[in-house]
């Protein structure tokens, strides 16, 4: 799809820093309704975090695992609808494949769940009986809790999951799949991120857009063009301008080019963006560091579907530690946890070309970033890739004979495509949710913002440009 836009413009009603997912969505919803916006991305490609690459003619996801939020045709009031309503985007554009079978495995207990929500419900009830009715107690809670209100208080999950559960191992089970896809914060997670979490993993479900991510993102970008939007690659941003507690505008690396808009949304994360505008006071490292968290992940390609190995499932969570740890790795990886995702195994798509396993675990940026490149940054990948393969195999069954190629990225990769500092896959563990920085007129969407996710992140930026540009006018 290529991009015809003209030469930038010297003044935009709204600038846009970043097209991922919560930028792309911004900027389209602010063009529906007349405002002039440009987004600017430094990279040539769309998506940031979720974007796709070739290696060997071969097509690879950037992250890809699952769109979470899963919700049928005409399903209402529920965040995917909305979503796609508030795009103008028809759901049978994404023809999105539910998952077949997913589970979170602890020693001697695994809870299978699917899109049906009750399996997941009687899981628990035949592994945990005495939990059973606290668990319903819970998921009350949770239906009752508004975790879409921009102003929020900000708790932390656990000791609210205590007053729910008696039984930390439960407790630890629930909590692996959403940390591993949406938290920013070690060993716990705020409670409005564990509710959008649970509503989004467990009670809506995953499914993958046919053609995988690259369907979103040329659906997006199609979408901000049609609506009169722009979106400009290759254009990193390396001041946010403002006067007077006000903002005015940027200055692109490329040229110092300034382009002057009275808005400005930043995804490029809270500290990244205190790092391009002067006018933002540091946060404190006390009460909003730099997040720690983040993956390697290595992709296996084999020469069959992994179904024909025995390894059925579309997601795996485990744990094979009598607690589970959610804290950035001492070592290169931390092996004793993660997530295995076989995307074959999602159910009505078209069969993909090869068999696919991606292994992901919690990783450390500083011992990544340490190492020089190409070696032996080259050797430590691979021998970490192995081990990763070796602890997926003794999980869910022998498939290492069969892969014909394989690719791996670290914490480095992250920090290289996204920006964030330490490679930090959802930011900082501290949220902005009402996405103001104290200037006036920049605001934050995206990672920082605090939706997290393919679908979270698009509402983050859906949701900031209503409230903040959109209702002020
Ligand atoms: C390995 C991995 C697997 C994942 N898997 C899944 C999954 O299966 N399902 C799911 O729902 N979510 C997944 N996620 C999470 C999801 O990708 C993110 O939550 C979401 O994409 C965040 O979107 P965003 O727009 O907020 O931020 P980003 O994707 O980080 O986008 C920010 C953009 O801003 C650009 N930018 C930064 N600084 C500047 C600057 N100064 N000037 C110009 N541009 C700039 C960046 O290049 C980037 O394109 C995964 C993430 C990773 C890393």
């Amino acid at each position: 799809m290529g991009f015809d836009y003209g030469p930038l413009e010297a003044r935009y009603d709204a600038i846009v820093i970043g097209a991922g997912m919560a930028g792309l969505a911004a900027a389209i919803r602010l063009a529906m309704f007349d405002v002039k916006v440009v987004v600017l991305e430094k990279h040539y490609m769309p998506g940031g975090l979720n974007s796709y690459y070739h290696r060997a003619k071969r097509p690879f996801d950037v992250g890809l695992h699952a769109m979470t939020n899963y919700a049928p045709k005409g399903a209402k009031r529920m965040p995917l609808t909305k979503l796609l309503r508030q795009l103008r985007i028809p759901h049978d554009a994404l023809q999105l494949a539910e998952q077949g079978h997913s589970e979170v495995r602890f020693p001697g207990v695994t809870l299978p769940f699917t899109n049906d929500f009750q399996v997941l419900r009687g899981a628990i009830a035949e592994a945990f009986p005495d939990q059973a009715d606290r668990f319903d107690g819970l998921v009350a809670a949770i239906e009752a809790f508004d975790n879409l209100s921009l102003d929020r208080e900000q708790l932390p999950a656990r000791p609210v999951l205590a007053q729910h559960l008696s039984d930390p191992l439960l407790i630890d089970m629930l909590l692996c799949p959403l940390m591993y896809y949406g938290s920013a914060v070690e060993d716990d997670m705020e409670f409005g991120q564990f509710v959008t979490m649970f509503k989004s993993i467990f009670l809506e479900g995953f499914a993958r857009p046919e053609g995988g991510v690259r369907t979103l993102t040329d659906l997006l970008k199609a979408r901000l063009k049609e609506v009169g939007g722009e979106v400009r690659f290759k254009r990193g941003v390396k001041r946010i301008l403002s006067k007077d507690g006000k903002v005015f505008g940027v200055e692109l690396e490329k040229d110092d080019q300034v382009i002057e808009a009275p808005v400005v949304i930043s995804t490029a994360g809270h500290h990244e963006t205190v790092g391009l505008c002067e006018a933002l006071p540091q946060p404190s490292p006390e009460t909003n560091p730099v997040g720690q968290l983040s993956f390697m992940e290595s992709i296996h390609c084999l020469d069959c579907e992994p179904k024909a190995l025995g390894l059925d499932q579309t997601i795996v969570f485990f744990n094979d530690s009598e607690r589970f740890h959610y804290r950035a790795a001492e070592d290169y990886a931390d092996l004793r946890s993660g997530v295995i995702c076989m995307p074959n195994n999602y159910r009505h798509q078209t069969p993909l070309e090869e068999g696919l396993v991606r292994i992901t675990s919690i990783a450390n940026f500083a011992k990544w970033a340490a190492l020089e490149k190409p070696e032996p940054y080259g050797e430590v990948k691979e021998r970490w890739r192995a081990a990763q393969a070796e602890v997926a195999a003794k999980l869910l069954g022998e498939f290492r004979e069969h892969v014909v190629y394989h690719d791996t990225f670290t914490p480095t990769t992250i920090l290289h495509f996204t920006g964030h500092q330490n490679g930090a896959i959802y930011g900082a563990p501290t949220k902005l949710t009402d996405g103001l920085t104290g200037v006036d007129g920049l605001f934050l969407a995206g990672t920082d913002q605090g939706f997290l996710g393919i679908v979270g992140a698009m509402l983050s930026g859906i949701s900031i440009a209503n409230a903040r540009v959109l209702t002020a006018r």
